[in-house]
């Protein structure tokens, strides 16, 4: 076990083993505080085995992962989520039949404000919340729209922003601009450095124009371990990298 470290997030020789096909195998990672770090990789190189182990869904076989030098490999689900780490799925999970206000109300962590005992006090503060993220996910002239209605990028900024409600000190996104028109994702590239200034972001994708706008460091998986890591520049010259791309 290893001291204490910056780290917001320190893997460290972590493995899962499904039926004794390793789909992550001996991976050690390490993200620094206000890092936004993109993972890529070939289909089935384990990214997105990476942020289930991250987010307690999938238990490791083995090693460690440490969010602030918390062990998260014993915890659950939602007490990942209540040590401040929010991850967003490739498929948006928003509610349909409610506005766009109603999703993000719904995502407001009430009972962390316990002290909160004026009713109207916290309101207040949710409703600031609310118009605070809105704004920062384009959708401030669209609360009062019912979700289903949005566009499919509006849809995945406004479950961004349900993330964001939350305030998370880490947030994990799977290929957050999938399906997404060309405008979208230029205004989600902005979106994401936003966030950034402000958090650690994990995210996983596949669009290399896109990673090429957002990358502090980008990492590359291949059969669950890292054969890559360093800026886009360095990661697109290098000849294994390459290799893995044009076989696929
Ligand atoms: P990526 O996101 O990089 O495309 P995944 O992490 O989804 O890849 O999958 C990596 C490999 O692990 C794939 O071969 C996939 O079939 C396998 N895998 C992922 N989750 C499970 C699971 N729960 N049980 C068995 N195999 C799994
Ligand atoms: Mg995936």
């Amino acid at each position: 076990m290893s001291s204490n470290t910056d780290f917001i997030l320190a893997i460290e020789d972590l493995t899962v083993s499904f039926d004794g096909f390793k789909a992550v195998d001996g991976l050690t990672l390490y993200i620094n505080k206000g890092e936004l770090r993109v993972i890529i990789g070939p289909n089935g190189a384990g990214k997105t085995t990476v942020l289930d182990l991250i987010s307690g869904k999938t238990r490791a076989t083995e090693g460690s992962i440490r969010f602030n030098n918390i062990e998260l490999t014993k915890m659950k689900e939602h007490q990942i989520v209540r040590a401040g780490i929010g991850r967003k799925f490739q498929t948006p999970s928003i509610y349909g039949n409610l506005t766009v206000f109603e999703n993000l109300e719904l995502s407001y962590p009430y009972d962390r404000n316990v002290f909160g005992s004026l009713r109207f006090k916290r309101s207040q503060a949710v409703v600031e919340k609310i118009f605070e993220v809105a704004e920062e996910i384009f959708l401030e002239e669209l609360l009062e729209k019912q979700a289903e209605f949005l566009s499919h990028g509006q849809k995945q900024w406004l479950e961004i922003g349900m993330l964001l409600v939350q305030d998370p000190e880490l947030i994990m996104l799977d290929e957050p601009v999938a399906g997404m028109t060309a405008k979208e994702r230029d205004a989600t590239a902005l979106l994401l450095k936003k966030i950034a200034k402000r958090r650690s972001v994990v995210i996983i994708e596949h669009d290399m124009g896109f990673v090429g706008k957002i990358a502090d460091k980008v990492t590359v998986l291949h059969l669950g371990k890292i054969i890559k890591e360093g800026t886009m520049e360095a990661v697109q010259n290098d000849p294994t990298v390459k290799k893995v791309y044009l076989g696929h």
